[in-house]
């Protein structure tokens, strides 16, 4: 390993978000370094954001594996650039989820800093992998609007619209530049009880933001990502045309916002609430009331609402109820027919059993497929990203949470659309300096993963090289390097026409 801390600057290092086979296990590094005027090692800080998990670890071949995390190990020992802190941008577990595995296998960690609801689901992860309280590192709470000072580094939290609450980007502001880290993240300005983006915070400071690392990959699809407004208003227009009394409207279990948006559409329509599901679908809806939403508050007296599928309970609903959950039969407690039965499925295959009932029973369903806008999303699309540009028009744009190839192909579009991209295109666990004048790849590194294997409850980790990206596997049913390069040159066309 060369030292590439022997010069003064500002070093950012992709440890996980770039180059991927899948849409997983995040990790970056910052580091300030400061040299004095007679060229003394005066001061060196590093942080890390995020520590996910690689969903995609089969294909790393290794046997008996059963998770893969990114390598943070020289940001552990005690070295000069040892990790000072671990800031996470939400709770998802492809940004979060590698902390349990490097503590279970014997590292300590530094402190970690983290919104309210972050804590909740890794205090649960905690409890989930038997990790004692003495080696849990300190958690720091932390909220939109903070400012943190972590060495030579000064870092405000900005809020992030995303799928959970607590979703946060960071400006990190070190001696020579700023970054701009966005965390996953849409423009979508119509959350519902959460902070939606700081758009005017970003405004209010674009002239000094330098970087934006833009931690969302959907910059290959048109338009913006869906926004929950839209998703609201669909609901409620299907329930209401429905004209049926007991709508069944399943949900994800991870994707609190859809509990929310479904249980507001039934409000507005002063239909009851029965929230039924599995095991996991009540942890998420125990960890949104232990959050704070109170949903027989919202209803008052307007609404009833039950958590249980008790019959006599549902009887007293008096057959006029949203059922919302995880469920993948018509239960009998419901006694749904085609007469008084609507379905809205908001995922995909997820809920292929409970069409299969529908159909079994003839009711009436429409699907995510007919209404895409139902399943909602979490990352910006082209027209979010194109947005954000022109709040920071002179930034430089480093895109992660994606394969390399998708930011390669989309240089064309970008630069007819004026988003500054960052040149070479990052690979994984390569170290870039980043000034305002440049940015300097100084140290091109192999991509790492680490396989981590489990023996009587504690945990070695294995080193894996990752291969380039292939476009082919996960890829193929999502966006195959083909149907990239031609959906972007699709979209320069149309752009090219528009202004001719
Ligand atoms: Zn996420």
């Amino acid at each position: 390993m060369s030292e590439y801390w022997q010069k003064d600057g500002f070093y950012w290092q992709p440890l996980g978000g770039n180059n991927i086979d899948q849409i997983s296990g995040h990790s970056y590094q910052y580091t300030d370094v400061i040299y004095d005027v007679s060229n003394h090692l005066k001061q060196v800080t590093s942080i890390i954001v995020d520590l996910g998990k690689f969903d995609n670890y089969q294909a790393l071949g290794v046997a008996g594996a059963s998770a893969a995390v990114p390598d943070i190990r020289f940001l552990l020992s005690s070295s000069l650039i040892s990790a000072q802190a671990i800031l996470l941008t939400h709770s998802h577990p492809d940004h979060m989820n590698g902390i349990p595995h490097y503590l279970k296998a014997g590292y300590s960690l530094p402190p970690i800093y983290g919104g309210k609801y972050t804590k909740m689901i890794l205090d649960d992860l905690y409890i989930q992998f038997n990790i004692a309280a003495e080696i849990r590192p300190d958690f720091i709470e932390i909220k939109e609007g903070d400012i943190l000072n972590i060495g030579s580094l000064e870092i405000e939290v900005v809020s992030a619209s995303h799928t959970c609450f607590d979703s946060f980007g960071f400006i990190i502001k070190s001696h020579s530049t700023t970054v701009y880290h966005t965390g996953d993240m849409k423009m979508d300005l119509s959350t519902y009880f959460r902070k939606p983006t700081s758009v005017k915070r970003l405004k209010e400071r674009s002239a000094e933001i330098d970087y934006c690392v833009a931690d969302f990959y959907g910059v290959h699809e048109d338009g913006y990502a869906v926004k929950e407004v839209d998703t609201f208003k669909q609901l409620v227009k299907l329930i209401k045309h429905s004209k049926k009394n007991k709508i069944f409207l399943p949900v994800y279990p991870t994707h609190p916002e859809m509990y929310i948006i479904a249980f507001l559409a039934a409000l507005k329509l002063k239909k009851n609430v029965i929230f039924f599901g599995n095991p996991d679908f009540y942890s998420y809806l125990k960890r949104i009331i232990d959050y704070g939403i109170n949903f027989s508050d919202f209803a008052k007296e307007r609404i009833k609402v039950i958590y249980t599928h008790n019959r006599d309970e549902i009887k007293s609903l008096n057959n006029n109820y949203v059922v919302i959950g995880t469920y993948n039969h018509v239960s009998l407690n419901f006694d749904a027919s085609s007469k008084d039965s609507f379905g809205i499925i908001t995922a995909k295959s997820f809920f292929n059993p409970l069409k299969g009932q529908f159909n079994a029973h003839n009711i009436k369903f429409v699907s995510v497929d007919d209404y895409p806008v139902l399943q909602g999303f979490g990352h910006g699309f082209l027209k979010d990203i194109e947005e954000l540009s022109q709040i920071l028009p002179q930034t430089t744009f480093i895109p992660t949470h994606c394969p390399v190839y998708i930011i390669d192909y989309f240089r064309e579009l970008a630069n007819f659309l004026n988003i500054k991209l960052i040149a070479p295109t990052p690979n994984n666990n390569e170290v870039f300096l980043l000034s305002k004048e440049q940015s300097i790849l100084v140290e091109k590194r192999i991509s790492l993963w680490l396989s981590v294997l489990y023996q009587s409850g504690v945990a070695s980790l294995v080193e894996v090289e990752q291969k380039p990206t292939s476009g082919e596997g996960f890829l193929k049913r999502t966006i195959s390097k083909r149907r990239c390069m031609s959906k972007f040159q699709a979209y320069l066309y149309q752009r090219k026409k528009k202004f001719s």
